[in-house]
């Protein structure tokens, strides 16, 4: 397919491919007939997509129009069935759900480690594996959740040290059980950068780090859903301050990037659990502006971590204060607009 597009001789159609599989997938690829008809199903799907969004992108480019972050779509990738995360899908009608148990073909009956959460229409599955790990995730098709967020604005400091501060107080602590799980994860790196590359301990280092790091993953997300949800019950409208993390993590460009992930993770999240979100500049002074009188104080340093206004003398928790002011300015936005 690669060398038919590199070469600009016609692609062959994605159906034409499905049927040549067909027909040779017995004698060259005797391993997919161990598994179900659905997995190789997909993967056609899939392929059709990946092309479909590539030749999207190259008419796009020609139009001036690429994709807002500037990365191009490339042409599909061969994936092999020994590397990187493997998954199938499976159409409704080709598994069932029992209490905690999943009946998946050719598999049968599989313990899941809790039972489906939600009551609905299933619409699809997929079966994928990471760091050892076997997961399944359902779609279930549910009734739009009524908004009952109160209706008034809150404004929240996301930050380092705690995850997040609103304008009400609230404090949202990074869990314990995530430091300590970052904890180990320097221990292990270092522990896996004593061992010889390529020897049986290093092997097990790599896939002990390979599941920390999952494990970390999944706490962080848990982290921002349960945070995110909170917010959205709070407030009908969610003022956050464009994330500014330059101050707080030097240049340290891995933490930089984590941070900025888990900051769109959050925006994304709140965007379909909130009724709106508003988006303050990162040029708003939100923790060097006084939120009982306005004074600007720029001498503010990073380890003053309570406000002590020298204007009007108003003291309280500095995090406190940028979140007020994040919600006061939100409210201004929310009023021009
Ligand atoms: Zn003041």
């Amino acid at each position: 397919m690669r060398e038919a597009w590199k070469t600009q001789t016609n692609l062959p159609l994605v159906g034409d491919l499905k049927t040549e599989f067909h027909r040779i997938k017995r004698e060259q690829f005797p391993f997919v007939m161990d598994t179900t008809k659905c997995a190789t199903e997909q993967v056609f799907a899939d392929l059709r997509q990946a092309l479909a969004n590539f030749f999207n992108d190259i008419n796009k480019r020609k139009n001036g129009k690429g994709r807002k972050d500037g990365k191009r779509v490339g042409f599909p990738k061969f994936k092999s069935r020994k590397r990187g995360y493997g998954s199938f899908s499976l159409a409704n009608d080709k598994f069932t759900v029992d209490g905690p148990g999943i009946k998946i073909p050719k598999l049968g009956w599989v313990n899941m480690t809790e039972p489906l959460r939600f009551a609905g229409k299933m619409m699809s599955a997929r079966v994928s594996e990471r760091a050892g790990y076997w997961l399944v995730s359902i779609q279930v098709q549910l009734p739009e959740p009524e908004q009952t967020a109160p209706e008034r604005v809150i404004g929240v400091d996301l930050g380092v040290k705690a995850l997040a501060v609103d304008s009400d107080g609230e404090v949202f602590e990074n869990q314990k059980h995530l430091t300590a799980a970052l904890r180990k994860l320097r221990r292990l790196n270092r522990w896996l950068a004593r061992k010889q590359k390529g020897s049986k301990n290093w092997y097990k280092a790599k896939r002990k780090l390979a599941r920390l790091h999952l494990r970390i993953a999944n706490l962080r997300a848990d982290a921002t859903h349960k945070l995110t949800t909170r917010l959205a019950a709070k407030a009908s409208i969610i003022a956050l301050e464009t994330l500014n993390v330059a101050g707080m993590l030097k240049n340290h460009k891995l933490a930089r990037a984590i941070a900025d992930a888990a900051f769109s993770e959050m925006v994304r999240q709140l965007g379909y659990k909130a009724q709106q979100v508003v988006r303050v500049g990162s040029f708003y002074p939100s923790s060097k502006t006084c939120n009982a009188c306005g004074v600007v104080n720029y001498a503010l340093t990073l380890s003053d971590r309570t406000w002590v206004c020298p204007a009007c003398g108003a003291t309280l928790d500095r995090d406190l204060n940028a979140a007020r002011n994040i919600r006061d300015e939100g409210l201004r936005l929310v009023g021009a607009a």
